[in-house]
């Protein structure tokens, strides 16, 4: 399979070259020249598999051309050992819970898929990679712990000195091994800065092999088209027609849910609910998209006022508004919405929400129709944001998981370093 470009659709490079990569060089996003469909038969036997077969099904679809059976059959399984249940919240409305992995948040599915996908390329031509990500909070977390023991990549995580919460910075501080945490005395957006500077330095680029991993990477992003499958496999109401609810920043997880529809997935429509930063919302109502500075709210993983995704949207729908629309409704929350919908869910269902989840209960609890199911994607395990859970649920009633607790426990281990670019090209330089 090869990829083209979101700018230049004649651009074709080979699966390698795009997860190397990231990035196209013409500041595109890579996108599959084709979408492979499923026959219906598929559908009809899905029940019947376990997630990690129907992930190798969906992974043959995108890299079966590019990695042998076996190879990318022992990569699915070993990036897929976690379960991603179909849980009832009310009579329609079912929690697709993302959160059984070891960082207990969505991003694991791609981080850990992508880190085996670059450490099956890098094996077969004895690279090192460095992977410099920078971080406020969630990503870098996932992007750590997927990386891991994974050989041949060292993973260089810059997060904000005093800006990311304890538990965030004890899931990347504590691991050791191939990943260094560097402690910028600064903002995100410095952090995000140096690990552009260093993509663009030439000197550095003639030395060492820099890659970054976040969701514009094709590896990251499109195996978690591999979950949506299994929400269908596992929603008990097959009679009626599903609705699909993602709480949305970048747009990552949205487009991969697309893909999914078009490779026949039986979903209905999606709904893309956000807190504040309303972006993607503006341009469902108006046609028109206006991005603009990301405001702070309490899903702050979807604070985001230039969604990186949406251009892969507009290219898997050729840029026209009213076939988006038919299948994408749009939804917005306040934070005093957020905090309703979690204590009502707490107390009328004794299920317990995560501020991102919440916008996609809140939206299928408003939007679903007669003959409609709708499953929504919690993100995140709420005791990740105990703080803001904690407020509206009360004290001690947000259980913390073992694997949260353990991460607590490690020692923390960090380089300090200043915001100048010139301190953080001589680190580099050591390697
Ligand atoms: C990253 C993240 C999101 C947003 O996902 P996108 O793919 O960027 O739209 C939502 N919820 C949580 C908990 C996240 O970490």
């Amino acid at each position: 399979m090869r990829y083209y470009s979101t700018n230049n659709t004649d651009t074709r490079v080979t699966l390698e070259h795009a997860v190397i990569k990231g990035l196209a060089e013409d500041n595109g996003l890579y996108m599959p020249e084709f979408i492979d469909k499923f026959d219906k038969s598929f559908f009809e036997e899905i029940g019947n598999l376990s997630f990690q077969e129907i992930a190798f099904e969906v992974a043959k679809k995108f890299f079966g051309d590019d990695v042998e059976y076996d190879e990318l059959k022992a990569l699915v399984y070993d990036a897929i050992n976690f379960d991603c249940p179909v849980i009832a919240v009310n009579d329609n409305i079912y929690s697709l819970e993302l959160f059984h992995g070891p960082t207990l948040a969505f991003k694991d599915v791609g981080a850990r898929f992508m880190a085996r996908l670059l450490a099956y390329f890098l094996k077969q031509n004895d690279e090192i990679v460095h992977v410099l990500v920078a971080t406020s909070g969630d990503t870098g977390s996932a992007v750590a712990n997927g990386f891991l023991d994974v050989e041949g990549i060292q993973v260089h995580v810059l997060y904000p000195k005093g800006k990311v919460s304890a538990i965030q910075e004890s899931q990347f501080t504590t691991l050791g091994q191939n990943i260094t945490s560097l402690e910028i005395d600064g903002t995100f957006d410095d952090c995000q800065r140096l690990v552009k500077s260093a993509f663009l330095d030439e000197q550095l680029n003639g030395r060492l092999t820099l890659t970054s991993a976040n969701s514009i990477n094709v590896a990251r992003f499109l195996p978690q088209a591999f979950y949506y499958f299994n929400a269908f496999a596992r929603n008990p109401q097959k009679d009626k027609n599903l609705v699909i609810s993602v709480p949305s920043g970048n747009f990552g997880n949205l487009t991969a849910g697309l893909f999914a529809k078009r490779m026949g997935l039986p979903i209905s429509r999606f709904i893309a609910a956000n807190n504040r930063n309303d972006i993607v919302y503006n341009y469902l109502k108006t046609g028109k998209y206006a991005p603009k500075a990301s405001v702070q709210t309490i899903a702050n993983a979807m604070d985001v006022g230039d969604p990186s995704n949406f251009v892969r949207i507009l290219d898997l729908y050729e840029h026209s508004h009213s076939r988006i629309t038919a299948h994408i409704e749009g939804y917005t929350y306040t934070d005093q919405q957020i905090r309703d919908t979690i204590k009502h869910v707490y107390q009328k269902h004794n299920y317990l929400l995560d501020p991102h989840g919440a916008c996609g209960y809140q939206s299928l609890q408003e939007g679903l129709k007669e003959n409609e199911t709708g499953i929504f994607l919690e993100t995140a395990h709420p005791a990740k944001f105990t703080e803001t859970v904690e407020e509206v649920v009360g004290k001690g009633n947000v259980p913390i998981p073992e694997k949260l607790a353990e991460f607590m426990k490690g020692k923390k281990k960090s380089i300090a370093l200043s915001n100048e670019f010139n301190e953080f090209k001589e680190y580099l330089n050591k390697l």
